[in-house]
């Protein structure tokens, strides 16, 4: 514990935000960290509890509490606190192959479940986080560390996402010959092309696939495996394969007029953004504009917020958020204490930036799309929406939200954007490896394995646990390396 009293002394300072109108005018990310000094009196409110449930990743009433990497959280705290960055360094990344990446996108399940939080506001172990590896950057502590021997086992991971690098960092590291296949033209799956600029630089994500090339690691961009390479010529060349190709199959909306022009998936349209931002700079024409158009995102979450924060940065017209669900309570409600993950409304940075322009939150609760209208050249001009509430299915007992009879009304919309989530894995990759899938079109595997009915293939991330987060994408791909690692070797030290 770095101060016995640190967190009766120090109350939570957090890196602040350029205001909404100010960082609307580019795509950079928009916090200034705290200085170095500041943030480690932030690391000294860390208690070093007994049970650290900041660190703990266990799933409580069905959703993870804690960090589900079992950070050293207490532990780094300390260390920073201290000032003994190389070591701090050390423990964080035992643990965590990618902090420059969860220290600015990850929703901090660590902060959620922090016993500070019980009684006022938990440690900022995010920024911590955040503070130990940009200090290691600077000082050459996070440089390139090939491995001393090689064991002459060759693996092919499939996918350059957080789950499919971890992996092959992992696998590395042990001294394995690793390549990454990706089908896009840059690395970095989600983190590249989902996740926008301003959450994460992509820079960033380049400064870390250059430490891992040094290190051995061989990427190859631009092929499509089950398409430009045969799966059969993976499986001939390679000792393993791990399947790590995302759950990028996105949930559709099935409304009359669907076929309209100016109606997008959440991603291609976020793609759009960030490859015309790193191929020229936003060169008009190159990527979907919402410049001066009404639009509609559909879906409430994460995804959704991130369209509405690009829209904004496109000069759109005006930016309605649907979302199917009431609104959520401000505050835990009494069925959902702390340490679990909290239920509650969160206006995140898209949101708080409709209100700066518009003002008003872009979020309309309990509605949906009825049907989308077109002009005569094919081109989307209005959207019918529909009220819902939520009603007990006398069959099944549950409640499901239904609409609302004569509730329609019509809104104007020239670009509408689909997020409302994923459906599972393609089927043209899991076809050509041959692995079963479950239900939800996940690649199928026995409860806590990593590996498929095929024997050589294995498979993590999203395309195994269905959509969800970067820190346990990282995770699932430290857990497929360690099997991986084990049925080559025999025996694991991962
Ligand atoms: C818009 C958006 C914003 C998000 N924001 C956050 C956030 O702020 N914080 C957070 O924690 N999580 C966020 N997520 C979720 C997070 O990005 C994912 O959970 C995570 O990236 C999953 O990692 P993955 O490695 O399993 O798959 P992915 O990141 O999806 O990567 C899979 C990769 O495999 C490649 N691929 C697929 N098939 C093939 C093939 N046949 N051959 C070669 N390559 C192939 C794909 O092109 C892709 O690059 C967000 C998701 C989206 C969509
Ligand atoms: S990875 Fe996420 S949950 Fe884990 S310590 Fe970092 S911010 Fe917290
Ligand atoms: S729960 Fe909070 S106070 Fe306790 S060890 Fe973890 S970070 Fe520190």
């Amino acid at each position: 514990m770095g101060k016995p009293t640190g967190f009766l002394e120090y109350e939570r300072e957090d890196a602040p935000a350029y205001s909404p109108k100010e960082r609307i005018k580019n795509f950079n990310e928009f916090h200034e960290p705290l200085s170095f000094e500041k943030q480690r009196c932030q690391a000294a409110r860390c208690m070093d509890c007994g049970v650290p449930f900041c660190q703990s990743g266990k799933m409580l009433a069905g959703m993870a509490s804690g960090c589900p990497l079992n950070n050293l959280i207490p532990e780094w705290n300390d260390l920073l606190y201290h000032g003994n960055m190389e070591q701090a360094y050390n423990r964080l990344h035992k643990t965590n192959n990618f902090p420059e990446f969860t220290s600015r996108v990850c929703p901090a399940l660590c902060e959620k479940a922090c016993t500070c939080g019980l009684n006022g506001n938990p440690v900022s172990c995010r920024a911590n986080e955040n503070t130990i590896i940009e200090n290691a950057y600077a000082k050459g502590f996070a440089a390139a560390k090939a491995p001393s021997m090689r064991t002459g086992k060759k693996v092919a991971v499939i996918g350059s996402g957080p789950s499919g690098l971890a992996a092959a960092d992992q696998l590395n590291k042990r001294g394995h010959n690793v390549t990454v296949f990706e089908r896009a033209d840059r690395v970095g799956g989600l983190l590249m092309y989902g996740i926008p600029n301003m959450k994460l630089e992509k820079h960033i994500i380049d400064r870390k696939i250059n430490i891992m090339k040094e290190e051995g690691v061989e990427f190859v961009t631009g092929k499509d495996i089950g398409k430009d390479i045969k799966a059969d010529k993976i499986l001939k060349e390679y000792d393993r394969v791990i399947l790590a190709c995302g759950a990028t199959n996105p949930r559709d909306i099935k409304a009359t007029g669907r076929d309209a022009n100016g109606i997008y998936f959440a991603v291609d349209f976020l793609k759009s953004t960030t490859k015309s931002l790193l191929d020229n700079g936003l060169k008009e024409g190159t990527f979907v504009s919402a410049k001066g158009k009404d639009v509609i995102v559909i879906g409430g979450g994460d995804t959704g917020n991130d369209c509405v924060g690009t829209c904004i940065r496109h000069g759109a017209k005006s930016v309605l958020q649907l979302e199917m669900m009431p609104k959520a309570p401000d505050e835990r409600a009494a069925n959902n204490p702390w340490p679990e993950w909290p239920k509650v409304c969160k206006t995140d940075y898209g949101q708080e930036e409709a209100i700066a322009v518009f003002g008003h939150d872009p979020r309309v609760y309990q509605t949906t799309v009825k049907e989308f209208k077109k002009d005569k050249n094919g081109n989307l001009e209005k959207v019918v929406l529909v009220k819902l509430e939520s009603k007990k299915d006398e069959k099944t007992g549950r409640f499901n939200m239904v609409e609302i009879p004569r509730s329609e009304y019509e809104v104007k919309a020239q670009l509408v954007l689909i997020a409302a989530g994923f459906l599972g894995s393609q089927d043209y990759v899991t076809k050509a490896f041959g692995v079963a899938v479950n239900e939800r079109t996940n690649v199928k595997t026995a409860p806590e394995s990593y590996q498929t009915n095929v024997e050589k293939v294995f498979t993590a991330g999203d395309m195994h646990r269905g959509q969800s987060l970067v820190v346990w994408a990282i995770h699932e791909g430290r857990e497929a390396a360690k099997a991986v690692d084990e049925s080559l070797m025999g025996y694991t030290n991962l």
